[in-house]
């Protein structure tokens, strides 16, 4: 991978914060078994299986990154749950609250790469797996999570773990300074569900818009989903387009764009899993930005009024004094200025560009 901008813009910087708190992926696992072809359709096709589905790649690459991280997605218990657990495992994501569902099988997608053409043919088998992770999402104890990315599959379901997301937002308004709300992040990936899940566009923080998504809005380059009359028009929403080998653009709440070309490795070998690298690499980023944005502000309301003093029940006091959680909350994406998000968006290129250059997802970090 490419290390040395990793460490050149993360640095030792990670916080003991985004360490601690998890970043949770909702949607699908599958098991990906992947043909590669010289050309497609080349019988001489070499098969390997791996992990996938997209909120179950984005935790991959955000657990390789470095960052804790948690999948919600339904597990069948029948088939290959002994090959999923142990790569969960094996990458360190926590997926202690997903439904094991019996009678069904896995969800498996044959996939044939072609090495000549970079084509990606997906082909989908046993369907049946249920994919409601209501119950469980209803369940989980939102103090251990930072941020919150929906794949976009279930719509009716993300709007109400969204509400339950925006209900726990407002009520850690008045307890501990250092809790920041949970940010939301929404992928907008499959055409068939354009308007419901543009519909939910004012409900998050960050939104995802993917090549197809935007090509089926009839817009045909990066920079016609960024104008601020086609996505995302009157929200509070980031916008966030990856455009393939043309790398990536965005947008901030306030209209700024950013843009970054993609770091195209020496040779492209896998670009499955590409956009779902690119999405956790910018959910990390901006994470950490917020962290190191919350320690700037505590530190501000902190000294402003107690730098005379060590009492720390003084200290406390000042922070919750000059700490306005409304205002911060309502200005809780302060935080993405055009700088962060610009560095962010590179970032997620070089990861992204890293990994098509890798098979699979190992040595990523
Ligand atoms: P998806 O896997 O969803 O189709 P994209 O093709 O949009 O995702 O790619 C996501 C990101 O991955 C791009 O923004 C780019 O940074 C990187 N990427 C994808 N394909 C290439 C490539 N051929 N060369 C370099 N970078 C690439």
């Amino acid at each position: 991978a490419n290390l040395s901008f990793h460490e050149e813009v993360i640095g030792e910087t990670s916080s003991t914060e985004i360490r601690a708190l998890k970043i949770l992926c909702v949607g699908r696992v599958c098991l990906d078994i992947v043909q590669t072809c010289t050309q497609f359709p080349a019988e001489d096709s070499t098969e390997r299986w791996q992990r996938g589905g997209n909120a179950s790649n984005t935790c991959t690459a955000l657990s390789l990154i470095g960052q804790p991280c948690e999948l919600l997605a339904c597990l069948s218990a029948d088939d290959h749950i002994t090959f999923m657990r142990d790569d969960l495992r094996k990458y360190k994501i926590d997926y202690s609250h997903c439904p094991v569902i019996k009678g069904t099988g896995c969800l498996i997608a044959s996939i044939i790469l072609s090495l000549s053409t970079g084509s990606r043919t997906i082909v989908y088998h046993n369907q049946g797996l249920p994919k409601s992770t209501l119950k469980s999402f209803m369940e989980l104890n939102l103090d251990e999570y930072c941020w919150i990315h929906f794949e976009g599959i279930n719509i009716d379901e993300v709007l109400l773990c969204i509400q339950r997301i925006e209900k726990y937002n407002n009520s850690i308004l008045n307890r501990t300074p250092d809790r920041m709300p949970i940010t939301i992040s929404l992928e907008l990936e499959s055409p068939r569900s354009g308007s419901r899940l543009l519909s939910l566009l004012p409900h998050v923080d960050v939104a995802f818009v993917s090549k197809e998504f935007a090509n089926n809005l009839g817009l045909s380059n990066m920079n016609e989903v960024v104008e601020v009359h086609n996505v995302g028009q009157n929200t509070k929403a980031t916008i966030v387009c990856a455009w393939g080998e043309k790398g990536a653009i965005a947008r901030t709440s306030c209209g700024v764009i950013v843009q970054s070309p993609a770091f195209p490795p020496k040779k492209v070998i896998d670009t499955l899993g590409a956009g779902d690298t690119f999405n956790a690499a910018i959910i990390y980023y901006l994470n950490k930005s917020k962290v190191e944005f919350m320690h700037k502000y505590n530190r501000t309301a902190c000294t402003s009024d107690t730098s005379q003093t060590t009492d720390t029940s003084a200290v406390k006091q000042s922070v919750e004094k000059n700490f306005n959680r409304e205002n911060f909350k309502s200005n809780q994406l302060n935080f993405i200025t055009e700088a962060v998000l610009q560095k962010t968006v590179k970032f997620a290129c070089c990861v992204a560009g890293a990994k098509v250059g890798l098979r699979g997802f190992d040595n990523l970090d």
